[in-house]
């Protein structure tokens, strides 16, 4: 029996096919075949770089389906269904809207894999596969099964390994579909297996994928006291509240972590309040107290702002980009605030008669990447869509990214410090540019 997974790409640009050139390694992918019986032939394809070969023989089709790739997910879907293949759909977009998965596939897969892919693959394989499977969202890689990561030999990812400690936040921001998806938990996974899985592979730098590592304040510390002696680097994502705790941000410090992509979502009270971003809003300082503490650290920070919120305008916007700079944050993105299905931010802008595309920007064909797809409040939509495409452009310019370099405590701290600032934000620098506007979808 052969199983063909596939990770599908947003989209093309306007002329053009659509490289992603920052791509990381799809690793809920490499769960997937690790879970897998061993006995079956698995194969991945990643349409971020590769033709999807619809014509090679195979038993099961499963994708990966996230809000931005829904359009084109269904696309492949159709293409080997058309071939008599069976297609499965997972991911967060199934789970979040099952009822419009089903017209695109033959069986869906809500929340987490662990618990009964054994069990698709064996329905497939007798030919009964069911139209739907319930897996409870939870602890990853359970029984520490561990991601086969030579199905992504030869395919050009960035070098760094991807895993998991944690899912889910305790945090319930209105936007997040995470906090939707897992109800506001956080599952974390046997520590002797995530340490069995970095001495697994050859990997020096790791990214945990973790939805925010500082979820679960003392498993994170525990993760770090194991971490010291394997004198590996690391990042990951986490909310800010940590910077109140000393200890955690020694023990992290120590244990190799570089920087984390971190959640300012927004420079004023009245947004972060709107966004229910609690781990920003206690003690509130317009964030000098925790920017001095990253600093302190030296820790490169890839800040990821919203904007959006009822009380922006195109001067807050940009008074946002001047704090990111002055900041002299190692990357910033100034991202729109996007109405997520069945997020409390969704269900807010769909009473208020304000979500645009007709509620449905995912599957829109009208929709391009980086567009407001609701209605602000100060601004027209496609004033805030050019207000965060100029924050970037801003943000991204040659001489902001040599004034963000200057930074001694953080960007020009070590050797490595200063390779990964020169490699990781020019190359993003040009996928914000190359994505700006892009279609979703091929067709
Ligand atoms: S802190 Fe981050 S992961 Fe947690 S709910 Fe807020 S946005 Fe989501």
């Amino acid at each position: 029996m052969r199983v063909t997974l596939i990770k599908p790409n947003i989209g093309r640009r306007e002329h053009s096919l659509y490289v992603d050139e920052a791509r990381m390694e799809p690793l809920m992918l490499g769960v997937l075949a690790g879970l897998t019986p061993p006995d079956v032939d698995v194969v991945m394809h990643d349409d971020r770089m590769e033709q999807i070969p619809y014509d090679d023989a195979t038993d099961l089709v499963a994708i990966t389906v996230e809000t931005y790739t829904a359009r084109r997910s269904y696309e492949i879907a159709d293409e080997y269904r058309k071939r008599g293949v069976p297609v499965i759909l997972g991911g967060m977009h199934v789970t979040l809207l099952p009822d419009e998965c089903v017209d695109h596939a033959d069986s869906i897969f809500l929340g987490d894999a662990e618990t009964l892919w054994s069990q698709v693959v064996d329905d497939a394989r007798n030919g009964r596969l069911r139209e739907r499977y319930d897996g409870p969202p939870g602890v990853g890689q359970i029984g520490g099964a561990l991601p086969r990561r030579e199905i992504f030999e030869g395919k050009g990812y960035l070098p760094m390994a991807l895993m998991q400690y944690s899912r889910g936040c305790r945090f319930a921001c209105s936007f997040c579909a995470v906090s939707q998806y897992f109800d506001k938990k956080h599952y974390i996974r046997r520590i002797d297996e995530v340490l069995h899985e970095i001495e697994s592979q050859k990997r020096k730098f790791i990214f945990f994928v973790d939805d925010n590592i500082g979820s679960d304040r003392k498993a994170l510390k525990e993760l770090c006291r194991e971490l010291i002696p394997m004198k590996v680097r690391w990042f990951s994502q986490a909310s800010l509240d940590l910077t109140r705790e000393p200890e955690i941000m020694r023990l992290m410090a120590d244990s190799g972590n570089v920087g984390n992509v971190t959640g300012f979502e927004s420079i004023t009270h009245a947004s972060l309040k709107e966004s229910k971003k609690s781990p920003n809003i206690g003690q509130f300082s317009n964030y000098e107290r925790e920017i001095k503490v990253l600093r302190e650290y030296g820790m490169q920070t890839w800040a990821a702002f919203t904007l959006g919120y009822d009380n922006d305008t195109y001067d807050s916007i940009m008074a946002t980009m001047e704090f990111a700079l002055k900041s002299r944050f190692t990357f910033a993105a100034f991202n729109i605030l996007m109405p997520y299905p069945n997020t409390p931010l969704y269900r807010k802008l769909e009473e208020q008669g304000r979500l645009l595309f007709d509620g449905k920007w995912w599957l829109h064909p009208e929709y391009r990447f980086n567009q407001a797809a609701f209605a602000p409040v100060r601004l027209t939509a496609d004033e805030l869509t050019d207000a965060c495409h100029e924050a970037r452009k801003r943000f991204n310019n040659v001489s902001s990214l040599f004034y963000r370099f200057s930074d001694i405590k953080t960007n020009l701290k070590t050797l490595w410090s200063v390779a990964a600032y020169w490699r990781y934000t020019t190359l993003f620098r040009k996928e914000v540019y190359k994505k700006h506007l892009m279609r979703f979808g091929l067709d």
